[in-house]
């Protein structure tokens, strides 16, 4: 290496594949709540504890001696929970020895996914605005990502099909399918869905799904998993975790349901990311599939308050407000108030209301799309949403 090139390596040492990856908005959100004393919206992690005796059950697990490192693929017991769970809920059916594999958290499922199914140079669709973590294992891949946008239409985001089909070329490996959709909040019909699945076999893609707010739609609103479509199962890597279900998003605790090619495909990447999960949360997520499902259907009744709550006073305070079907998240367009750019109004708004959120614009590859909204998370304390809605009516309009 020429010496300039050495220093240069120095001074920027980061992988070029990763310098878009630097800094994110939600480090500098967060820092800005603290800073200014502001209620932070921002961020999407519940201010309160899962059940109890899931709880207790982790604990024990430490005290029982379960510390040292579980199989490869999963505790038994997990895998096992985590295929009956499949079954019970969506009459999907996995071999818990081969077709289900314990991850990291959702985050490394999607990691592992990517990183075993794509060559460097590959395509994989995203719909965007998309969760951060889609685009960095992408880039780590080498592979390329080809974003396709979620519109507000009718009161919510979905996607234009002739899009989706003209964004599929001859090097698209996989499309990246999330429902409950972070950050929009769309929760995909069974007709947009379809129209996936008939792109991924028309093509010969596989789904990588990400279902992490699987328990937490509302208004009636059913989840559907895409690997329960005809001729899907075969071709889709399902992925949940404990995070958004139970209320524990510093488990890291998720796993994958695939066919058996697909798990050890994934398995071999996961093996040398971290081998395996921690081993006490495994026994406590078991735990919960099997006997706290009661406990995830009071956390998404209280969500679903919540989330009419935040509305309503992001409503009365000037925002235009799209009504999520699932997650933690409301999306709102800032133009009414008159503003035009999310990024700036989020920079502003500790000063202007004493409230923390997030720009919207920070999911999407093209930035122009999501200029005009603003995300506001709702999986906090009712008092704490109701302080946040009496600042916000301060905004000037
Ligand atoms: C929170 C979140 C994840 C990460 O899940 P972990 O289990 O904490 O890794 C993945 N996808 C989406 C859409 C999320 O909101």
């Amino acid at each position: 290496m020429p010496r300039a090139d050495r220093l240069a390596a120095v001074n920027e040492p980061l992988v070029s594949r990763m310098r878009e990856f630097g800094t994110t908005v939600f480090a500098e959100m967060t820092a800005l709540a603290v800073r200014t004393g502001s209620i932070n919206l921002g961020q999407g992690f519940p201010d309160t504890d899962g059940p109890a005796a899931m709880l207790e059950r982790a604990v024990e697990a430490i005290r029982g001696g379960s510390n040292q490192y579980p199989p490869g693929p999963g505790l038994p017991e997990l895998r096992q929970a985590v295929a009956e769970h499949r079954k019970e809920r969506y009459g999907l059916l996995y071999d818990p020895d081969g077709e289900v594999l314990v991850t990291v958290g959702a985050t490394e499922a999607i990691a592992a996914a990517v990183l075993a199914l794509c060559e460097a140079g590959d395509e994989v669709i995203v719909f965007e605005p998309y969760y951060d973590s889609y685009a960095a294992a992408i880039a780590l891949a080498g592979a390329v990502r080809r974003p396709v946008a979620l519109r507000p239409a009718e009161g919510r985001f979905t996607f234009d099909p002739a899009e989706l089909r003209a964004a599929v070329g001859p090097r698209t490996r996989a499309i990246l399918v999330n429902s409950p959709h972070n950050p929009t909040g769309t929760v995909f019909t069974p007709e947009e869905l379809s129209a996936i699945a008939a792109v991924c076999q028309e093509h010969d893609l596989v789904a990588i799904s990400d279902e992490v707010y699987e328990h937490l739609t509302y208004d009636g609103v059913e989840h559907l998993p895409i690997a329960a479509l005809p001729g899907m199962r075969e071709r889709t890597v399902m992925i949940s975790s404990v995070g958004k279900s139970f209320s524990v998003t510093g488990w890291k605790t998720g796993w994958i349901c695939a066919p058996a090619e697909l798990v050890r495909a994934a398995q071999t990447v996961k093996q040398f990311l971290t081998f395996t999960a921690g081993a006490p949360w495994q026994l406590a997520a078991a735990y919960a599939l099997r006997h706290e499902l009661g406990w995830v259907d009071g956390l998404r009744d209280a969500l679903a308050t919540k989330r009419d709550r935040l509305m309503a006073g992001l409503s009365a305070a000037g925002f235009e407000v799209y009504r999520p079907a699932g997650t933690y998240f409301v999306q709102t367009d800032i133009r009414p108030l008159g503003f035009t750019d999310g990024l700036d109004l989020a920079r502003r708004l500790p000063e202007l209301a004493g409230v923390v959120a997030i720009p919207t614009q920070v999911f999407y590859d093209r930035k122009e799309l999501g200029r005009p909204f603003v995300r506001f998370a709702f999986c906090k304390k009712d008092e704490i949403i109701d302080e946040a809605v009496s600042r916000l009516a301060r905004l000037p309009r």
